[in-house]
């Protein structure tokens, strides 16, 4: 099936059918999110969370060209004014996204969006960057991955975690998005001592996150920076009035070290299952206006609420970006 897509969607960029789906697809906002710019160095491996890497530096690059030749690029500022003032709705409309704060956003994908003069929002952990300290999902994987066991045994279960790291890491975080918070606040603790691997220290944890003055310069470039929440716990969670905490305690400490005020809002992890019947009545309380989850799809203009905008991960290569562009379902 992976095989089929990665045909189909070659043939669907080399043929040229995308020129007549991007005239059928004028009325949509795509947005795309990415978290984290591989370098082109073929050697290189991390000793965090492999999941949330996407493209490479070059293929990236080629990504922009082709969005920014064939799509219209929207600023955070024109969505406001589409959605809020009843400016015309731009065609063929994306957006772009990253989230999570890693360094390499600025290092790697700042320099190629700046160089084509390309808006993007960045959606900001606020207590990750300030207290310098690694989301969970890749405290997670570090602890496994760096662990010398050959199996670990966790709340009464076994895990092989030499030969199916992966496993036992997609268990260990689905853990964190779907327990009550309260649950599993020493989780990380007890899965240190059975792998036997001391937490990242802050060198390694400086190498991977973006500073206060990166995003301070990422801002003065004309980036938009959204909240992701202070701790980037899932919010479904987490009670209403702790979900307002962390929203409130994000939206003010980046307003405050921006001097801009903060619009938008990406929800942690974000499908449906991550957020609740409170969160998108709790962003708007908190002074939102713009508000992203994580389900996959194509935003109609006419049908979008402001708080519950599709986004869509951005595949590695350019011909499945273009895939996934006009079929988001199936290429993702
Ligand atoms: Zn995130």
């Amino acid at each position: 099936m992976k095989g089929k897509k990665q045909a189909l969607s070659r043939l669907m960029y080399v043929s040229g059918l995308w020129v007549f789906l991007n005239y059928l697809s004028r009325g949509n906002l795509a947005v795309f999110n990415y978290h984290r710019i591989r370098p082109d160095s073929l050697e290189f491996r991390t000793a965090f969370d492999d999941a949330v890497f996407g493209p490479n530096r070059s293929e990236f690059k080629r990504q922009l060209i082709w969005l920014k030749r064939n799509t219209h690029l929207v600023t955070e500022a024109e969505l406001l004014e589409v959605l809020y003032e009843g400016k015309a709705m731009p065609r063929n409309a994306v957006l772009i996204t990253f989230d999570d704060g890693y360094r390499d956003n600025f290092d790697l994908a700042f320099p190629l969006l700046k160089e084509l003069n390309i808006p993007a929002i960045f959606f900001i952990p606020t207590l990750l960057i300030d207290e310098r300290q690694l989301g969970w999902w890749d405290t997670i994987a570090y602890l496994v991955k760096k662990s010398k066991k050959s199996s670990i045994r966790f709340r009464g279960r076994n895990f092989d975690i030499e030969s199916h790291p992966r496993e036992a890491i997609r268990f260990f975080q689905e853990i964190m998005k779907s327990e009550k918070a309260g649950s599993t606040e020493c989780m990380l603790e007890e899965l240190s001592q059975v792998c036997e691997v001391e937490m990242p220290g802050i060198e390694e944890i400086n190498s991977e996150l973006m500073t206060w003055d990166n995003l301070r310069e990422l801002a003065s470039h004309g980036m938009a920076l959204g909240t992701h929440t202070h701790s980037h716990r899932v919010l479904s969670t987490l009670e209403p009035n702790e979900q307002k905490e962390e929203m409130i305690k994000s939206k003010r400490i980046l307003e405050e070290t921006i001097g801009k005020k903060v619009n938008s809002i990406a929800y942690p992890v974000g499908n449906y299952a991550h957020i609740d019947l409170h969160t998108h009545k709790v962003a708007k309380e908190c002074g939102f206006r713009l508000g992203f989850s994580f389900n996959t799809g194509i935003n109609r203009w006419e049908k979008i609420t402001p708080l519950d905008i599709r986004r869509t991960s951005a595949p590695n290569t350019l011909h499945r970006l273009v895939a996934t562009y006009f079929f988001p379902k199936i290429f993702t």
